[in-house]
C-alpha cells in the first residue's frame, strides 16, 4: 500500500494552512466554482467509480451511482443552490434595546483548516459529501480517505487534484500507523466518519487541540416489528436494507425484534424476499457486494459460528471471494454473540420480543445511529419515539431518514456527535460570530454604565 510520507503529510498541512491565511477561499465565488468542479470530477469519472467499487466491494452499479455518485452529486447541486443563504449574516430578534439600536449581527465564517476522514463502506460519499460541507464554508482541507476501500482510494487521491483547488484541498493517504502523525496536527475542524472505537481516539486526539470535531459514527440499529406492522412490506424493506451493500452500511438494521404472534409470517416473508433480491438459486448473484476484508469475513464467520441462534436462511459463505450470502439467524437472545457488537455484515439476529420488550432491550445498550418502527399503530409508533433515542429514525422502512433533504444526519451519545447534509454541514464548518458596531450616539443610553458606581445610578 503506498502511503503519503510524513513529509508530505507535513508539506500538505502547510499548503492548506497558507491557503487559508491568504484569504482566497472565503468569498463565494472560489466556493461555488469547488463546488461546480466537484460535481464534474463525479460526472467525468462515473464510470471508473462504478470499476474501483466494483473491484473493492463487488458494489453494483446500480448502487454505486445511487449513493457514491448521485448522492455526491445531489449535495453539490444543493450547496451551490443555497450557498447564499447559508453563508449570509443573520440578524438577531430586535427586540433587545442593544440589537435594536446597534448593527448586530452574526457572521459565519469559515473554521479554517479542516481533516477529513472516512470509513471505506461508501469510500466517495464519505469523503465528498463533507468536503462539499468544508468547500461551501470557506474552508481549506486535508482529505483522508479509508485505506480499505483502496482502489477507491487511490482514484480519490488521483482525481483530487486534477479537479480541484490543489493548494486548497489535498488527499493524503495512511492506515492507522500514520493516524497519531496526522492527527498530531493543530486542525481546526475535524470531520470523522467511522467506528465508535477510532472515534473515541479521534476525539481524544482533537481535545489536545480543542479541535471541534463531527464524528459520524457507528451503532447497532435495531428495527422493532409490532403485532400491528404490515409484515409483508416490513419484511420486504428490511431484507432490502440488508442486502445492500451486504449490510456494511451504518445505517442497517443490526437486528430485528418481533412480536412473537406475526414472527412466522415475518420470517416467512423475510426469506421470499431475500430470494427474489438474491434473483433465486443463484450462489453467489453478480449484483450483491461482498465482504470488505479477510479480517471482517472472519470476524463474521466467528460471531456465526460462537451464535446460539438457529440459522435459518442463508449462511453460505467463500472465504476466497469474501462472498457471505444474507443470513437469517432466528430464536437470538440478547446474551448472544451476535448482540456483542455491530455486525456490519449481512447476517440478520431475529428475537422475539413484545414492544415493551424491544423498547426496554433497545435502551440497554449504547444509543444506535438510526432506529426502525414497523407499526401502523399511531400509539406504537408515539411510544417507540417517546421511549426511546437514536441519531434518526424511519417508521416503517429503513435508511429514509437519510435522504430527506434539510434534515440533519448524524448520531446521539456512542453513535455521534454533530450532523452534516445541507445547512447542517455547512454549520459544522462554520464558526458563528457574533459581531455589534456601536454607534456613538449612544452615549445618551450609556451615562448610567460608567464608574464611579453611585447608589442612585444602580436603581436607575
Ligand atoms: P474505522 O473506524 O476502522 O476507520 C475509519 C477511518 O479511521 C479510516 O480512514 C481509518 O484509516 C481510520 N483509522 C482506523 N484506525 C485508526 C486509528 N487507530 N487511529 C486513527 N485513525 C484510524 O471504520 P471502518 O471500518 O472504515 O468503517 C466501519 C465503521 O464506520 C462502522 O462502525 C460503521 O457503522 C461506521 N460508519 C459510520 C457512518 C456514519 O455516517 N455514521 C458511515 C459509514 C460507516
Amino acid at each position: 500500500m503506498n502511503y503519503t510520507s510524513e513529509s508530505l503529510v507535513d508539506e500538505a498541512y502547510l499548503t492548506v494552512s497558507e491557503t487559508f491565511s491568504t484569504h482566497r477561499t472565503k468569498p463565494l465565488s472560489w466556493r461555488i466554482d469547488q463546488l461546480r468542479k466537484t460535481w464534474w470530477m463525479i460526472e467525468d469519472n462515473k464510470d471508473r467509480i462504478e470499476q474501483v467499487l466494483y473491484h473493492d466491494m463487488h458494489k453494483h452499479k446500480q448502487e454505486a451511482l445511487s449513493v457514491d455518485a448521485a448522492g455526491i452529486q445531489g449535495a453539490c447541486l444543493e450547496a451551490l443552490q443555497h450557498l447564499k443563504e447559508w453563508a449570509a449574516d443573520e440578524k438577531p430578534n430586535r427586540t433587545d434595546p442593544v440589537n435594536l439600536f446597534t448593527s448586530t449581527r452574526i457572521r459565519k465564517e469559515p473554521k479554517g483548516v479542516a481533516l477529513i476522514m472516512s470509513a471505506w463502506n461508501y469510500p466517495f460519499m464519505e469523503l465528498f459529501e463533507p468536503m462539499i460541507c468544508a468547500i461551501s464554508a470557506g474552508c481549506t482541507m486535508v482529505l483522508k480517505p479509508s485505506e480499505l476501500a483502496e482502489a477507491s482510494q487511490d482514484l480519490i487521491a488521483e482525481i483530487v487534484p486534477k479537479y480541484l483547488d490543489q493548494d486548497a484541498i489535498k488527499v493524503v493517504t495512511s492506515g492507522p500507523a500514520g493516524m497519531d502523525h496526522i492527527l498530531s496536527k493543530k486542525w481546526d475542524h475535524i470531520f470523522f466518519t467511522g467506528s465508535t472505537v477510532v472515534g473515541k481516539i479521534i476525539y481524544a486526539k482533537a481535545a489536545a487541540n480543542l479541535t471541534t470535531v463531527t464524528l459520524e459514527l457507528g451503532g447497532r440499529g435495531p428495527a422493532i416489528v409490532t403485532a400491528n406492522a404490515d409484515i409483508d412490506t416490513a419484511a420486504k424493506r428490511i431484507a432490502s436494507a440488508k442486502f445492500m451493500n451486504a449490510g456494511q452500511i451504518c445505517l442497517t438494521v443490526n437486528h430485528v425484534f418481533v412480536d412473537p404472534s406475526v414472527k412466522e409470517q415475518f420470517i416467512a416473508a423475510l426469506v421470499k424476499y431475500f430470494d427474489l433480491f438474491r434473483s433465486g438459486s443463484s450462489q453467489q448473484p453478480a449484483h450483491y457486494s461482498h465482504v470488505i476484508n479477510e479480517r471482517n469475513f472472519n470476524r463474521l464467520d466467528r460471531l456465526l459460528e460462537q451464535s446460539k441462534g438457529k440459522i435459518i436462511y442463508g449462511a453460505e459463505r467463500d472465504a476466497k471471494t469474501r462472498y457471505f450470502s444474507p443470513t437469517i439467524v432466528d430464536g437470538v437472545l440478547p446474551s448472544d454473540s451476535l448482540m456483542t457488537e455491530e455486525l456490519f455484515g449481512p447476517i440478520l439476529p431475529i428475537l422475539d420480543a413484545t414492544l415493551d420488550e424491544a423498547i426496554s432491550y433497545t435502551n440497554k445498550y449504547d444509543h444506535p445511529l438510526a432506529l426502525y418502527g414497523f407499526t401502523t399503530s399511531r400509539a406504537e409508533k408515539d411510544k417507540i419515539l417517546s421511549q426511546t433515542s437514536s441519531g434518526g429514525v424511519t417508521l416503517n422502512d429503513c435508511l429514509l431518514h437519510m435522504t430527506a433533504k434539510g434534515t440533519p444526519f448524524g448520531g446521539v451519545g456512542a453513535s455521534g456527535i454533530g450532523a452534516y447534509h445541507g445547512p447542517y454541514g455547512f454549520k459544522e464548518f462554520t464558526h458563528l460570530r457574533t459581531v455589534v458596531d456601536v454607534p456613538g450616539w449612544m452615549e445618551i443610553l450609556f451615562k448610567f454604565r460608567y464608574p464611579p458606581y453611585t447608589n442612585e445610578k444602580a436603581a436607575a
